[in-house]
């Protein structure tokens, strides 16, 4: 089955087409065909198309809306200039599989979308006031375009952290204000944790219920997630994903009373302050130079750059605390993965979170974490250690064409 994949956002498209189904799946042997981006949607638009194995192409656009994008994807995923053996015209392309950011309490595992999911996703709208809208109209144009016979299923960010108990999703302010707006825990990146819950416990040769980790998902977003029994009981992303980490752009956790201090102190709207501390605060805001952790770590070895250094401290110090607590949380646990653009990639902030950590059994293995980069999956920590560290690349795409395959094939038995 030719699966596309989509990953709206509110100016954005990102696609990935790959081919799986039962067999290949259970041979780890998915088919990636194409990938690619549409950026700055509504004005002239930056455009990459990449069939596998070849050299990506870069082009500007004027790209209107997501229908348009999502029109300009297929059109180009069907032509000769593409040249994907496997896909000659749109009827080869057998199912879509969304990424929606926000399912509330209601979504607990990807579906088939149909009227009734869609006006759940409509109603979730509240809690992801950007992102929702965005996948809906992806969700609309793939409908328009493809027709109503190409299934099309919805994979959730918030659905893997559905087995939260209470004791974790519930914020310690009066009951009733979560009975009357559902404000809770939520958690995000639920499809990286679980994709990567799911490759630890195939390279382990273990079953879901002997999984218990703890998965950092490092990067432009962060969150951690305990997972016990295969089931996440925890995860540092909240109501939104503000919450938790330190992360690119955004502050992690903070005092709440910092909202209402700094709106007086500098004259800012609560919502500008938000704005802050999701686009202005993070790596970028302690450094005053970016939120890319790739150039902080350059300028801190390169120029001894003082705040850099800083902002690369309190990102580690953070990630290292919360292991701390998912540990006790959990009451224990096999191992720590890393995922994510930072977590894959850089050694030096790996080692730095876990330093200090031996005391709990937690020794990585120097050769090892060096050589986990650019996509390796692996073990990183010594021989025998308690507590094991795993480098595993993330794949959020793989996982929704999966789950695509698996909601249509189920629903056809229906
Ligand atoms: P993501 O959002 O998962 O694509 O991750 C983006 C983040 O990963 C950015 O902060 C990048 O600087 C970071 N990153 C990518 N490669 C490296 C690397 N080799 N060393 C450190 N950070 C990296």
């Amino acid at each position: 089955m030719n699966v596309l994949v989509l990953n709206c956002g509110s100016s954005s498209v990102k696609f990935q087409l790959i081919a799986t189904d039962l067999d290949l799946i259970a041979k780890n042997a998915d088919r990636k065909l194409a990938r690619g981006m549409i950026e700055r949607i509504g004005g002239e638009a930056i455009i990459t198309f990449r069939a596998e194995g070849r050299p990506p192409q870069r082009f500007a656009s004027a790209v209107r809306d997501h229908r348009a994008a999502v029109d300009q994807i297929l059109r180009w995923s069907c032509s000769t200039e593409a040249n994907i053996d496997a896909i000659r015209s749109v009827a080869d392309i057998h199912a879509v599989g969304h990424r929606v950011v926000h399912g509330g309490e209601r979504f607990t595992r990807s579906l088939l979308i149909t009227d009734e999911v869609l006006r759940g996703i409509e109603d979730c709208i509240d809690l992801a006031p950007l992102h929702n809208p965005a996948n809906i109209r992806g969700i609309m144009a793939a409908r328009e375009i493809l027709g109503p016979g190409v299934p099309q299923v919805a994979v959730f960010d918030t659905a893997f952290h559905q087995t939260l108990p209470e004791h974790a999703y519930l914020y310690a302010i009066p009951y009733q204000l979560y009975r009357r707006h559902r404000i809770r825990r939520y958690g995000f990146h639920g499809t990286s944790h679980r994709y990567v819950a799911y490759r630890y416990r195939t390279l382990r040769g273990i079953a879901r219920e002997q999984t218990d980790i703890i998965t950092l998902h490092l990067g432009n977003g962060c969150s951690a997630t305990a997972i016990k029994r295969g089931q996440s009981v925890d995860t540092s992303m909240g109501l939104t994903p503000l919450e938790g980490l330190v992360m690119g752009t955004r502050s992690g956790d903070i005092d709440p009373a910092i909202v209402d201090f700094l709106a007086a102190k500098e004259g800012l709207t609560t919502q500008e302050v938000e704005m802050l501390l999701n686009k202005q605060s993070g790596l970028l805001g302690i450094s005053g130079l970016t939120n890319d952790m790739r150039e902080l770590l350059d300028e801190a070895r390169e120029h001894d750059d003082r705040r850099a250094r800083l902002a690369i401290e309190i990102f580690c110090y953070r990630a290292r605390k919360y292991i701390g607590a998912y540990l006790a949380a959990m009451g224990g646990a096999d191992a720590v993965v890393f995922t994510g653009g930072i977590g894959e990639n850089s050694p030096d902030v790996r080692a730095r979170i876990c330093a200090g950590l031996e005391w709990m059994g937690l020794e990585l293995d120097q050769e090892q974490n060096l050589a986990h980069t650019n996509g390796r999956e692996g073990l990183i920590s010594r021989d025998g250690a308690r507590l094991a560290a795993y480098v595993i690349p993330t794949d959020e795409e793989l996982l929704i064409a999966r789950d695509t395959v698996r909601c249509v094939l189920a629903a056809e038995e229906h």
